[in-house]
């Protein structure tokens, strides 16, 4: 089950750039920041997030063009059922993920259309800083919901590239380096720091 906080859905314009993002704050965090910004996410608060609720979500904030999911809580499966019906019943939406880890999974690379990694570190700064560890990857797509066919090299199932096990992370010598990035992932992170926003989440 997937648990989101209803008082704090809210539109917001900065998170994911040049979408306008209905963000969702979800519970039960299994995460541990340092200087964590909502610590009450990190309890089993607010209430279920069932598709039904997606839907009347959307229906409700009429112009949105992003599903953005502040925190991924701790059930992973109903996560991806969540992502998956939004992008079957809503198929021009896209779909964000802030995520608190270092990595996340290819399955959440499959299913999401921007993925924040990075725990936030008050000593690197949030995204708009360039010092940050965290970084907002924006995965291609084809037309068709696949990876960009320019960067395809071979994964028949899902149409993503082989894992890039050089990664950016890796080959720019950056402290939290990941080894599981797909190579249609784009690293968008240099989008925030022209402006002077403070998406610390
Ligand atoms: S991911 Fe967000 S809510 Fe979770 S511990 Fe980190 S700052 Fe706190």
């Amino acid at each position: 089950m997937i648990k989101y906080v209803p008082e704090m859905t809210s539109v917001v314009l900065e998170e994911i750039p040049d979408r306008v993002s209905l963000a969702v704050d979800i519970s039960n965090c299994r995460g541990n920041c340092v200087g964590c910004h909502s610590p009450f996410l990190k309890l089993d608060i607010g209430e279920e997030l069932t598709p039904a609720i997606v839907d009347a979500l959307i229906a409700d904030n009429f112009g949105v063009n992003c599903f953005l999911f502040l925190g991924e809580g701790r059930d992973p499966e109903a996560l991806l059922a969540l992502a998956a019906h939004i992008r079957s019943a809503h198929p021009a939406m896209e779909i964000a993920l802030y995520s608190g880890r270092e990595e996340v999974e290819p399955a959440i690379w499959d299913a999401f259309d921007y993925v924040k990694v990075g725990p936030y570190r008050p000593e690197c700064g949030p995204l708009n800083e360039r010092t940050t560890n965290q970084r907002l990857y924006h995965v291609r797509r084809t037309a068709a919901g696949m990876a960009d066919e320019g960067l395809r090299t071979g994964n028949a199932r899902t149409g993503f590239p082989l894992w890039d096990t050089a990664g950016p992370f890796a080959r720019r010598g950056w402290q939290d380096a990941s080894s599981a990035i797909p190579a249609c992932a784009e690293d968008i992170t240099y989008r925030f720091w022209r402006k002077g926003i403070d998406p610390n989440r």
